[in-house]
């Protein structure tokens, strides 16, 4: 099968590292994988695309919440309060399998629609809701974690579930969904404050014997913090972590927002990934993460939506809302290509999946064809910036998944 159009590339010789160029050509992709990258040459008998067309990786959401896609936009809430009033009725109602799955199919329907083939996505407490959803996300051909989340303590009574019950229950979908599959399982306590110290450390043993990707919250409100320093006798929230063995270079903390240079510097050493989910620091009003402040820390940072605090199911606009966010802090502002690299390979990389997020030979055939109806080449302006800004979803006309179309 070949595609063509203008290809969205990364440029390893550009400066900061990691910036993507776009340059007309065409995809050989062959089975589930692009077989060749044919640079300068759009094929006359191409089966897809065209010279207007902007054929990209399909997009990488570093984190968001399946259950939470039925309750985007409930504004006006910080952190705790929405937990308590908005999202935990919602996760209660995942006790129903048949509607979790019913909710994940929903979700995502919505992952594909807005082009975002990869994710890393909690469930809920529920181990059979948990399961449903990975068998769904697979057939569905998706790339991704996906984690049972682990809670034992202030939250209601309903999602709340022993450390021996809850360990078991993971350690079985790691079983089923093992690490390193195209679908699998995480280690996904949900946050300090709803984890006992028992609960957490078992959550860093069972991760490291299994090699699974571990996801948490950190640092993304000053309350939130606070309660920690409360739980925890007064330690440090990364420190928390690091103790239990949940940091390192498998592990995404989302947000990362009230952190002093010394959890910069543990978080660094560790290899540990910030997911960066600017949509939904702003919809709570947690705060601005310092992005430029962790990167210049050698903290790894990655993406995500944080659907559903996060609003924005697309992640050209959470790569937006990353610029918007720098711009407002007043420092360093982020090209467009920095975005884009971050929405794609460098989401991809971060996680671990060094055949995702890039169209290059060997790389999972995971991909869009994008048709925008602005004049989008031939001015003296970066078009990527003019894509990003200017983005409509409705410019996705086709998604691959595996090298097969799916719709
Ligand atoms: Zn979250």
């Amino acid at each position: 099968m070949l595609i063509s159009g203008q290809l969205l590339l990364e440029d390893a010789t550009a400066s900061p590292a990691g910036r993507c160029r776009i340059a007309p050509g065409t995809l050989r992709v062959r089975d589930d994988r692009i077989e060749e990258v044919i640079e300068g040459e759009l094929a006359a008998a191409a089966d897809w695309g065209g010279p207007d067309c902007l054929i990209v990786p399909g997009l990488i959401d570093t984190h968001l919440h399946l259950p939470q896609f039925d309750i985007i936009g409930a504004h006006g809430l910080p952190l705790l309060q929405w937990l308590d009033q908005v999202t935990f009725p919602a996760e209660l109602s995942w006790a129903d399998t048949d509607h979790a799955r019913a909710a994940a199919s929903r979700a995502f329907d919505q992952c594909l629609r807005h082009g975002t083939t990869g994710i890393c996505a909690y469930a809920t407490v529920h181990h059979e809701a948990t399961a449903a959803a990975l068998r769904l996300a697979s057939d569905r051909g998706l790339r991704g974690v996906i984690g049972q989340v682990l809670m034992d303590r202030e939250a209601p009574s309903g999602l709340c579930r022993s450390a021996d019950r809850s360990i078991a229950e993971s350690a079985d979908l790691l079983s089923r969904f093992p690490p390193g599959s195209r679908i699998a399982a995480a280690v996904t306590p949900r946050f300090a404050p709803t984890c006992s110290d028992e609960l957490l450390a078992r959550a860093g043993r069972l991760a490291a014997e299994t090699g699974a990707v571990v996801q948490t919250h950190l640092a993304e409100t000053v309350a939130e913090c606070e309660r920690v320093s409360v739980l925890f006798g007064g330690r440090d929230y990364a420190q928390v972590y690091a103790d239990a063995g949940l940091l390192g270079p498998r592990t995404v903390c989302a947000h990362g927002i009230h952190l002093d240079p010394g959890s910069r510097r543990r978080l660094a050493a560790s290899g540990t990934r910030i997911a960066h989910c600017p949509v939904a620091n702003s919809f709570l009003r947690s705060g601005t993460m310092l992005r430029h402040e962790l990167l210049d820390a050698g903290v790894a940072v990655t993406l995500g939506s944080d659907i559903g605090a996060g609003y924005e199911r697309s992640m050209v606009r959470v790569g937006r809302a990353m610029i918007e966010a720098a711009a407002g802090l007043g420092g360093p502002v982020p090209a467009a290509a920095t975005a884009w690299h971050a929405i794609t390979a460098g989401n991809a990389t971060a996680i671990g999946w060094d055949d995702a997020g890039r169209l290059a030979a060997g790389a999972m055939a995971d991909l869009l064809i994008i048709r925008p109806d602005i004049a989008w080449l031939g001015l003296p302006i970066d078009p990527l910036a003019r894509l990003m800004f200017a983005w409509d979803d409705r410019w996705i006309i086709r998604r691959f998944l595996r090298g097969q179309t799916i719709n």
